[in-house]
């Protein structure tokens, strides 16, 4: 019977970590690259292939070319049950790439944190077809212990942990909320820009009942620092 183990890396620091805890069992690592992430997020997995010894598979959609993009066509952004740009720039990718790659016994590694359990859960029913393995969880490994074991490997964060975003998430991410977006507001003007203008093309907004052309500034609260991966 054939098998593979795969980690899943988003760019964010929690899934290299996850993939380093298991860097002993891995046969390859693949990340999903939206024009959306910062560029810096291609330096960070040039350095995580230095530290793993692998050359990570990346790949992209073929349909749409943002973020903006997906939202303008399908003119959706997000629900309760998730963010259109997750479907079609992540999952669709993910399930292509695994229509040519899955094998008989598939492993998966993912670097959901010890409070990201709720996600974990929800990842093992949406892919019953492999085996699924969260490093970080089993082994308790919050955000601050996968910022000192990246800082202990010599390699430099993403930029956007840099900048004090939670996350390596796309600029512009429709799943933040207002402290998110009055930070994006000042550091990503234009991305802050071409969103507010595109939520009033299509009438739906980021933020639940906000649209960002007038959502005050210094409006949200800065969340608690429990930094996650890329969603
Ligand atoms: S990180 Fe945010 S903006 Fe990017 S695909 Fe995921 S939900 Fe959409």
């Amino acid at each position: 019977m054939s098998e593979q183990v795969v980690a899943w890396i988003s760019a964010g620091m929690p899934s290299f970590v996850a993939a380093y805890c298991m860097r002993n069992i891995i046969g390859k690592t693949v990340y999903i690259h939206l024009s959306d992430q910062h560029p810096d997020s291609l330096r960070f997995i040039h350095d995580c292939d230095e530290v793993l010894g692998l050359e990570t598979e990346i790949i992209r959609n073929d349909q749409y070319q943002s973020v903006n993009d997906v939202i303008r066509k399908t003119r959706f952004i997000n629900s309760p049950y998730g963010a259109r740009c997750t479907t079609e720039l992540k999952i669709k990718v993910r399930e292509k790439w695994e229509r040519k790659n899955l094998k008989d016994n598939t492993h998966y590694i993912w670097g959901m944190l010890p409070h990201e359990k709720h996600r974990a859960e929800r990842l093992k029913k949406s892919i019953p077809y492999a085996n699924h393995i969260f490093p970080l969880i089993d082994k308790d490994i919050n955000a601050d212990k996968c910022c000192e074991v990246v800082a202990s490997l010599g390699v430099r964060p993403p930029a956007m942990y840099e900048l004090g975003y939670n996350n390596n998430n796309c600029i512009g991410c429709v799943k933040g909320g207002m402290w998110y977006w009055n930070e994006i507001r000042q550091d990503f003007p234009v991305v802050f820009q071409e969103r507010a203008r595109l939520e009033r093309e299509i009438g739906r907004s980021c933020i639940k009942g906000v649209f960002l052309d007038e959502l005050e500034e210094g409006r949200g609260r800065q969340p608690k620092i429990k930094r996650g991966g890329t969603r």
